[in-house]
């Protein structure tokens, strides 16, 4: 497969994808090495993978010059690159204390001849399908935990940016335990059909449409699939707050990493009485944000890493201005060297049947909605399939819960933006057609991939079958 670099439009690598038998394989592999790998001490596993760690960083300047060709951005695939290693460490400093919770030993049961205790027993076999947007992060977020529980873990990261992968295995076999279960394979919907049908536990992070077809295969296979899939998330900005610190906030959380996030701010709603004064500072400093184009090393934002993303929101921006949307800042895609570019764009004067307001956009787009009654832009906010995160802005704490706790959504930034994107450790689950299954957040992140085996102990003479004899139970069937 030829890969496209997203700042020159050039197809500039390729890579040979895994077929289903060579999945197939790999998942063979992992799993002879996968029973040694769970029965092994909590604290020997931790210390192979805070080697890891280690390595992860020793090999880091290799793995962030090629997530940076793969992503076109420079400051991002650093801090994706520095953020495993931290994850891992993270992980080792928790795991004993919620593995040790969640498997009690010694529980008195109702019933008073009994005494039931715990194990944890982990999924034997772990699959992970990431998206383009942040190829290493999302690659190895439910990795991890899932190689703390005990799972082998076999991962397939997107065939759109899959230039990082051959530096991160230098860096796995490096830690020669670890090479034996945790394995990567690169390809597209193929290899990712093919992990689905040999894995026991799929998370799967990516668009709706892929995330239903991943669903109804894992069903077939019988297997439980993690989704994590796209929003369009609200921010409602109330009369109470700053409109000036508003704006800044919400152009952040909108435009961050290009807006190819699955959290990005993409719809904002603003009380009537800021709305001017709002609307002027987001469109001023929407005009100061600045390409990452001609010096990688310069500016705010990238090229789109899937330039067919870029020609998705042109038409959504074309079908708007048709029906009657003012174009405030930005608006047009851009070629520029070969990549394709958006400024941040600011949207006016948008209604709810337009796709700029209804589809995800994965972009730097903000259409500004303005509300006289809270409870239409509550109402409004709520007017959607997706259900991932959402924002609300207003003059105290207590008044932004308020509406946020309002919001169909499964993380809610109260005073700010987007911040699960810099928050890890607050469990959340995606509302609606955003995803399914336990959060990837939070101490669930790591009790999702172990199956509770419960060990009943009887302490006295079990009962015999004449202990149910018709005769021992009353007419009405009491005993
Ligand atoms: P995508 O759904 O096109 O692809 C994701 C992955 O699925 C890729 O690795 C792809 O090869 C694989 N794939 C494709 N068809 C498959 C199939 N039939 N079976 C198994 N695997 C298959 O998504 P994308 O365009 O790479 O990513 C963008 C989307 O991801 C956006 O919708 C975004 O919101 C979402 N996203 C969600 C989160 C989250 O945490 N909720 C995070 C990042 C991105």
């Amino acid at each position: 497969m030829k890969v496209r670099n997203p700042r020159t439009g050039e197809a500039d690598y390729e890579f040979t994808p895994v077929d289903s038998q060579g999945v197939a394989a790999a998942a063979k592999r992992l799993r002879r090495h996968q029973p040694e790998w769970a029965a092994m001490p909590l604290a020997e596993r931790s210390a192979i993978l805070l080697r890891w760690a280690d390595a992860i960083e020793k090999h880091a300047g290799a793995i962030i010059g090629q997530l940076t060709i793969d992503t076109g951005r420079a400051g991002i695939a650093a801090i994706e690159v520095g953020g495993v290693p931290g994850t891992i460490r993270r992980w080792a400093e928790q795991a004993p204390e919620i593995i040790a919770r969640h498997s009690p030993s010694e529980i008195q049961s109702a019933n008073p001849t009994v005494i039931n205790s715990t194990r944890l027993v982990p999924f034997a076999l772990f699959g992970a399908i990431a998206p383009w947007n942040f190829p290493m992060t999302l690659s190895t977020i439910d990795a991890i935990p899932a190689l703390f529980a005990g799972c082998a873990a076999l991962i397939k990261p997107s065939e759109i940016t899959p230039r990082f992968v051959e530096p991160l295995r230098a860096s796995i076999a490096e830690v020669p335990e670890l090479a034996k279960v945790l394995e990567i394979v690169v390809g597209d919907a193929t290899t990712g059909e093919a992990l689905v049908a040999n894995v026991d536990y799929v998370c799967f992070t990516g668009s709706v449409a892929t995330g239903r077809k991943v669903a109804v295969a894992a069903a077939e296979a019988f297997i439980p699939a993690n989704l994590e899939l796209g929003g369009k998330d609200p921010m409602i900005i109330m009369a109470s707050a700053d409109p000036v610190e508003a704006a800044r906030t919400a152009l952040r959380a909108s435009i961050l990493a290009t807006g190819q996030a699955c959290q990005s701010i993409e719809r904002l709603y603003v009380a009537r009485p800021i709305y001017d004064k709002f609307l002027e500072t987001l469109v001023n400093e929407a005009e100061k944000v600045r390409l990452n184009y001609p010096d990688i090393h310069q500016g705010e934002i990238g090229p789109f890493i899937f330039a067919p993303q870029g020609q998705k929101i042109a038409e959504q921006i074309t079908e708007a201005k048709e029906k009657g949307a003012r174009i405030l800042a930005g608006g047009t895609v851009e070629i520029l060297g070969g990549g394709t570019y958006l400024r941040p764009t600011v949207i006016a004067d948008v209604t709810p049947d337009m796709a700029i307001v209804r589809d995800e956009s994965f972009g730097p787009v903000l259409p500004v909605i303005p509300f006289d009654d809270v409870e239409d832009a509550i109402a409004q906010a709520n007017d959607t399939i997706y259900g991932l995160s959402a924002a609300v802005l207003a003059g105290s704490t207590e008044e932004a819960e308020a509406v946020g706790t309002r919001l169909e959504a499964g993380a809610i930034s109260i005073n700010d933006g987007s911040m699960t994107a810099m928050v890890w450790d607050a469990e959340n689950s995606s509302f609606k057609m955003s995803g399914m299954g336990p959060s990837r957040m939070g101490e669930s992140g790591l009790t999702r991939f172990f199956r509770k085996q419960a060990l009943i102990r009887q302490t006295t003479s079990p009962a015999r079958i004449q202990d149910f004899a018709e005769e021992n139970f009353a007419g009405d069937g009491r005993p």
